[in-house]
C-alpha cells in the first residue's frame, strides 16, 4: 500500500493508474491531477508527506497510550482494591 504524497490518500500500487518515478522511487497517485501537482514540485510534496508521516506516528502513540489507560481503568473497575474490615 502506498500513500499519494499529494493528498495523503492510500493508493494500491497494483491498481493505481498514475505513477511517477522520482529519484529512483516510484510514487503512486489517486488521480492525474495529483500526479501533475507532484511532478511540478516533488520536493515540496515529499517534505509534506514526511511531516504527515511524523504526525501520524505521533497520533499512533497517543492511541496506544489512551488504549492502555482505558484498559487499566477497566481492570481497576473489575478488580477493586481489597478492603480490610
Ligand atoms: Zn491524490
Amino acid at each position: 500500500m502506498n500513500i499519494d504524497p499529494v493528498c495523503g490518500m492510500h493508493v494500491d500500487e497494483k491498481e493505481a493508474p498514475f505513477s511517477y518515478l522520482y529519484r529512483d522511487r516510484a510514487y503512486f497517485f489517486c488521480s492525474e491531477a495529483c500526479m501533475d501537482a507532484f511532478s511540478a514540485g516533488p520536493d515540496k510534496y515529499l517534505k509534506l508527506a514526511a511531516e504527515r508521516e511524523i504526525a501520524e506516528s505521533k497520533r499512533e502513540e497517543g492511541g496506544y497510550f489512551s488504549r492502555l489507560l482505558k484498559r487499566l481503568g477497566e481492570h481497576a473497575e473489575k478488580n477493586p482494591p481489597p478492603k480490610c474490615h
